[in-house]
């Protein structure tokens, strides 16, 4: 499922591939993942503009046509970008098509069909609205610590929380708390200000990292908890066999050896 790294990777993607084009037509071959706006409206409010600039909030991309519009893009549980010149080489899952001038296209692909797409005129109202809380990586300190002070309840249902920090999903909230050592069921208001130091600073690391890494697993560290997360696998620090429990409805993995209860 997409998270930050993820989305800031396709942010990047886009930008190199699609600004400054002319959007000639929107070809949307399934309208299931369009929100609040029909197929004939993303068209109209697109035809002729050319994407000028991007802007990624946790895992939603907004993406700024000429004439004020935005393009909101949310990855679901399985969306990415493509982009190519043939329509032959769409795949299958190519659920929008944004095709440009030069006859290139942008598809938005989606097997699953959980993501969404739709336009706005005001990103920052848009986030209000969903009551979104600030970006991971636009965070300091002072900031991160204010967020979680008199909170209550799971680190990890905490770090999941899009509306106190967002971008953070499952598979990251647990490599952030592999690397500070810290149970994913840790009650959060037992964290004193070292340990929530701790917390901030992993959370920068492994999202600055996993964006390095271009958010693809084979070149993540080897130390990292997701190369071994699954079924069998088995903790790179200490070889003990890594465990899962569901914690706020989301499934961990941590190892039970390295990661205790405060
Ligand atoms: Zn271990």
């Amino acid at each position: 499922m997409p998270e930050l790294p993820d989305v800031e990777i396709f942010k990047r993607y886009l930008d190199a591939t699609s600004l400054h084009q002319r959007i000639h037509d929107v070809d949307v071959r399934n309208k299931y993942i369009l929100k609040d706006i029909t197929a004939p409206a993303l068209a109209r409010g697109l035809k002729g503009r050319l994407f000028e600039s991007s802007r990624r909030h946790g895992k939603h991309l907004f993406v700024r046509a000429d004439g004020k519009i935005w393009l909101r893009l949310h990855f679901g549980m399985t969306g990415s970008l493509d982009y190519f010149k043939d329509d032959k080489q769409a795949s299958r899952h190519a659920r929008v098509i944004f095709v440009f001038a030069n006859h290139h296209r942008l598809a938005f692909d989606d097997q699953r069909q959980f993501g969404q797409i739709g336009l706005l005129k005001d990103v920052d109202e848009f986030l209000k609205k969903r009551s979104l809380g600030p970006d991971a990586l636009d965070l300091d300190l002072g900031e991160f610590k204010q967020i979680l002070a008199k909170r209550r309840g799971a680190v990890k249902s905490i770090l999941l929380n899009q509306q106190l920090i967002a971008g953070i999903g499952n598979i990251y909230a647990d490599e952030i708390l592999f690397r500070t050592r810290m149970h994913p069921a840790t009650e959060i208001s037992r964290l004193d200000d070292k340990a929530l130091a701790k917390l901030f600073r992993a959370t920068r690391y492994i999202l600055d990292k996993a964006i390095a890494a271009k958010a693809d697993v084979e070149q993540m560290p080897k130390s990292w908890l997701l190369p071994h997360r699954g079924k069998g696998g088995k903790c790179p620090r200490c070889g003990e066999k890594l465990r899962s429990a569901k914690i706020g409805g989301r499934t961990a993995w941590f190892c039970a050896r390295c990661q205790k209860k405060i």
